[in-house]
């Protein structure tokens, strides 16, 4: 099967065409991060008008690189939700004009779905497996017994992993998007700040990252108001190593009381030096499989749409023309 992906959720413009699920034949992102930048953050109309200026040229780049003609693609396949409403609208009209157009089948994807199956790409599923997924919305765990089979055993009940690493960021005046910049600066730093780790209650899988950015904001601000000068290197530092000890710890242990052959690492936040490193250190010299996609497959990108979308393919699971964007999607 030959899927063409398109993903424009956020402020990624991206096509990619994807052999039998796992083979990439092209994987085009267009990035708007310059032109959110001065604003500290995406903003949703500038995204939107950027999805519609890029869409053409990055489809016609997909098709291009691939080297693949259209008899060549069996179904179109876009994320539907979750995201920005009107980047969404781009994406999936984008591709109910061409399944139209082509007459090729149409299929919706879950955004978290996509970056689940980011995995497969390079290194086949295991079931059951445990998805840990880290992004700028999401921050959960997740147990798969089957494909497109989602067990949600826990999640944030506030800020996401990505959100949190952003909004640090922004304390520390460094520029959108924050979480590679912290990642960067807290390798030149040391975990000095004792700030605290959200364990919740025994036994739970749930994050909570709220409690951590007002520590970072108290001790900031403390700083200030005392005119003693904090290394903000150390601050990054200490704030990953927080972040980093609970995603570990909690991913870890689920991934023993589930007894799992697997554990995968999806979204952005996928992308950090010391959560991948943290890992890695944790899983060595365990049953249990580790596996973490390479860094430009944890950040959106339209290839693991194909691979999400190659599934359903499998499972006849289409839509029909009038398929619209759902900002608020859930993963069953
Ligand atoms: P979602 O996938 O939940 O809808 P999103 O698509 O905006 O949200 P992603 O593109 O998956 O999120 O990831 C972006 C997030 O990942 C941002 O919050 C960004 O700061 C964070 N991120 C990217 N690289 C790193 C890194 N090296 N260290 C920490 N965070 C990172
Ligand atoms: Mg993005
Ligand atoms: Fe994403």
């Amino acid at each position: 099967t030959m899927i063409l992906g398109i993903e424009t959720s956020c402020d990624e413009t991206a096509a990619s065409i994807v052999k039998n699920g796992r083979e990439i034949l092209s994987n085009v992102v267009a990035s708007q991060i310059e032109s959110h930048k001065r604003f500290g953050g995406v903003v949703p109309e500038i995204a939107s008008r950027h999805h519609v200026e890029q869409m053409t040229m990055v489809l016609e780049e997909a098709v291009n690189q691939a080297d693949v003609t259209w008899e060549d693609i069996d179904a179109i396949a876009v994320t539907e939700g979750p995201g920005l409403v009107g980047a969404l609208l781009v994406g999936v009209n984008a591709a109910k004009a061409l399944a139209f157009a082509k007459n090729k089948p149409l299929i919706g994807v879950h955004h978290i779905a996509g970056h689940i199956y980011a995995n497969r790409l390079e290194n086949e599923f295991a079931f059951p497996l445990l998805a840990l997924i880290v992004s700028g919305g999401h921050t959960e765990l997740v147990i798969m017994k089957d494909h497109y089979d989602y067990e949600l055993i826990g999640e944030t009940r506030d800020d996401a992993a990505g959100e949190a690493y952003d909004k640090v960021a922004r304390m520390l005046k460094l520029p959108y998007p924050g979480g590679p910049q912290i990642d960067r600066l807290s390798a030149e730093g040391k975990d000095t700040i004792d700030f605290p780790r959200a364990w919740l209650e025994e036994g739970s899988y749930d994050f909570s990252f709220s409690g951590l950015k007002s520590a970072v904001i108290n001790t900031l601000h403390n700083a200030e108001q005392r005119r003693e000068t904090l290394n903000p290197a150390d601050v990054a530092a200490s704030f990953q190593q927080s972040v980093i000890d609970v995603l570990t710890e909690k991913t870890y242990r689920a991934a023993q009381e589930y007894k799992v052959k697997q554990v995968i690492v999806a979204g952005g936040v996928a992308a950090n030096k010391g959560l991948r490193q943290s890992l890695k250190n944790r899983f060595n010299h365990t049953d249990t499989e580790l596996y973490i996609p390479p860094i430009h497959l944890c950040t959106d990108n339209a290839a693991m749409i194909a691979a999400a979308g190659t599934i359903l393919y499998e499972k006849e699971k289409f839509k029909a023309l009038d398929l619209n964007a759902n900002p608020s999607l859930m993963l069953e």
